[in-house]
């Protein structure tokens, strides 16, 4: 079978794959618990449920303009407003499937084959794949101090005259960073100055703890006209529950937003309308459930967290926002993937290694799931590793013996 370079160079989304062992394993009946998780388990919001009730009765949907229905894109230039302090215009804004579709479109807008495109470890698995993807090459700086916090000078270190944009992912998936308002301001102005393009991720943005203030790019920003290359993306998914509904979106200039829509028509077309209305409803209407959502995410990360600190040897960094943690296991053992396996083999906890995220010796673990399973999923894997601990556990209904210590 003759398959491109390109698609053979691309892995299998490690994600995916350990979410369809959990599938199969928990189908035989095994009982499993999910740490490795990527959304919230709580509802869409009922604003949304009710737009897309009522498109839905129109019994009228069809293609919608490319670059996403008005309603959106003013819903998306008064979030901008509220939330970023910032001006822009409809011009400004393409709505995708989802902000990976948006990262997805916008790099294949902007990068050219062999261009340089920084990402910062620990990142989101699908940077690196989305740069190859448009024949790109990625570039990771990694904080050498074991922070989940570049400084300026690494990120300078690794720029050259290739570069064509930085990647920025605050709150961070896996680390659950915040970025200091410091560093932020610093990459903006840097790239000002380097006249490179900053893309900030800020799919997390909402979901912050501890009074953390989120700081918008844009405060910093000199090059407030079209000839900005500051991008923001963000979308519904997270902070919303709305993973399934796929919506998500791109603020750039006028450029690369024609750019992206002339991509998206070849490609997708558009987002579907009716996921779009339920997006304008989540975005528009009563936003307590994200309030909600960010309170239950802080007090599950707190839970998670004080179990963590009862395994000895762990090193764990508290998360500033999201729902991920990423301690680092490596008193244990320097391959997170084995690390993960044996998790998922023993004991049947789902975890992402961090290898995944361009840091080996960690594992992800998600704090979005139930209270119970936060709780009894850290137990597991502290029997699964910890020499002290009895040496039978029940799992589910079977009684294990730790025969690998
Ligand atoms: N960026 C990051 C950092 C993410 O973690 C995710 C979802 N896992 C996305 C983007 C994509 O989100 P969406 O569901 O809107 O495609």
């Amino acid at each position: 079978m003759s398959i491109s370079q390109l698609a053979k160079s691309i892995p299998a989304s490690p994600t995916l794959a350990l979410n369809d062992t959990a599938r199969m394993l928990k189908e035989k009946g095994e009982s499993v618990i999910h740490l490795g998780g990527g959304e919230p388990k709580s509802k869409a919001p009922l604003d949304a449920i009710l737009s897309a009730s009522a498109k839905l009765y129109s019994a009228e949907v069809k293609y919608t303009p490319t670059e996403g229905i008005p309603a959106m894109r003013k819903a998306v230039v008064r979030y901008t407003e509220e939330n970023y302090n910032h001006l822009v215009a409809p011009e400004n804004i393409i709505i995708s499937n989802g902000a990976k579709q948006s990262l997805s479109l916008l790099l294949q807008a902007i990068v050219n084959p062999q261009d340089e495109v920084i990402v910062l470890a620990p990142y989101w698995v699908s940077y690196p794949e989305m740069i190859k993807m448009t024949y790109g090459i990625p570039v990771v700086v990694t904080p050498e101090d074991g922070r989940f916090e570049p400084r300026l000078e690494d990120v300078v270190a690794a720029v050259g005259s290739y570069t064509k944009a930085i990647i920025v992912n605050s709150p961070s998936n896996p680390s659950g960073a915040v970025f200091s308002e410091k560093l932020i301001a610093e990459l903006v102005e840097y790239c000002e100055k380097k006249d490179i393009y900053l893309i900030m991720d800020d799919i997390y943005h909402k979901l912050v703890f501890d009074g953390t203030k989120w700081v918008s790019p844009y405060k910093y920003a000199k090059v407030r006209d079209e000839k900005s290359k500051l991008i923001t993306v963000n979308g519904v998914s997270k902070a919303y529950a709305m993973t399934g509904f796929r919506i998500g979106w791109t603020v750039a200039n006028r450029k690369v937003i024609a750019a992206m829509v002339n991509l998206q028509a070849q490609t997708t077309s558009c987002a579907s309308g009716l996921l779009q209305a339920a997006a304008v409803g989540a975005l528009n209407g009563i936003q307590t459930g994200v309030e909600s959502l960010r309170v239950t995410l802080q007090n599950n990360r707190d839970i998670m967290l004080s179990e963590l600190r009862t395994i000895d040897g762990l090193r764990v960094q508290k998360p500033g926002g999201t729902f991920y943690c990423f301690p680092d296991f490596s008193a244990y053992t320097k391959s997170s993937a084995e690390l993960s396996k044996l998790l998922l083999d023993k004991v049947r906890v789902v975890t992402v290694p961090g290898n995944e995220f361009g840091m080996d010796g960690h594992l992800r673990l998600s704090y979005c799931g139930s209270i119970k399973d936060i709780k009894e999923g850290v137990e597991r894997i502290k029997w699964a590793l910890d020499p002290k601990a009895p040496n039978e556990i029940f799992i589910g209904e079977r009684k294990m013996v730790r025969d690998w210590l």
